[in-house]
């Protein structure tokens, strides 16, 4: 996807899968997923990549999230995204800056490699809020802190928003999690956002009062993510996020007081 200067690729690191009644519904009704078998089928198993995305652009290559890493547990595979970086032209030693939406282990999986940083070249960054909530904090995530304190010294955590390259700007939007961000490039007059998992699903984009289970701060992501959505349809910026169908592009299009994902042809 083209974005004015700036390139932008999905990088496919594997899948998740998970019974979509344990994990995503209305606030008040848990078998709504049956509303939507294009998304869930008819069995309820929701199947999801999980992976990242690139930038190039500003002489920099943006890796944006790292994957679940090399494993196949817990419904969860991942493994493919150094291979889905050499498809796209890009050896792990030329990422400049590896830049977290946040701190979930579908999100950090590649950060390191027995103990080595898997980029071994660029700058790690992330919100402070998540490296305290994953990492430091009393409710530390294991599978987290083990990928990446061995790379604790690469990270450089900001508040906040952060300005990564003028064009390229991860604004903060927790709810999710509280350190969240979501990565807006901008250029030339177009804009692209990667939402990271402020939206998990594409339906959550059509039934605005969804929730999933994994968000810190269901009320705030909540209404983080209607912010989000609305904006995108009022202002026809290109979305995608990392759990989205074959990590593809489309528009927020909104008609008759209703929204739905439409998924771009370019
Ligand atoms: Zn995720
Ligand atoms: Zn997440």
């Amino acid at each position: 996807m083209n974005i004015g200067d700036f390139e932008i690729q999905a990088i496919t690191d594997g899948s998740g899968t998970e019974q979509a009644a344990e994990i995503i519904s209305r606030f008040s009704d848990a078998e709504a997923w049956r509303g939507h078998p294009e998304e869930f089928g008819h069995d309820g198993r929701w199947t999801f990549p999980v992976g990242g995305f690139l930038i190039r652009g500003g002489g920099r290559l943006i890796l944006v999230d790292a994957g679940v890493g090399p494993l196949d547990e817990g419904g969860y595979t991942g493994g493919g995204l150094p291979q889905s970086l050499r498809a796209n032209g890009v050896e792990p030693a030329q990422v400049t800056d590896v830049l977290f939406t946040h701190l979930h282990f579908d999100h950090v999986g590649w950060a390191s490699v027995e103990g080595r940083a898997a980029f071994p070249r660029a700058t790690y960054r992330a919100h402070r809020a998540d490296w305290e909530r994953f990492v430091d904090g009393p409710d530390a995530d294991e599978r987290v802190r083990r990928v990446l304190l061995p790379v604790a010294e690469r990270f450089e955590l900001f508040e906040g928003d952060l300005d990564v390259v003028p064009g390229v700007v991860a604004r903060w939007t927790p709810g999710h999690t509280p350190g969240s961000v979501v990565v807006v490039v901008a250029s030339r007059g177009e804009r692209a956002v990667l939402l990271g998992d402020t939206v998990h699903s594409v339906v959550q984009l059509a039934e605005d009062d969804w929730t999933v289970v994994w968000d810190d701060d269901p009320v705030a992501a909540s209404l983080m993510r209607n912010t989000l959505a609305d904006e995108a349809a009022e202002r026809g910026d290109l979305v995608v996020a990392a759990h989205f169908p074959a990590q593809a592009f489309g528009r927020v299009v909104s008609s008759g007081g209703r929204r739905r994902f439409v998924r771009s042809t370019r």
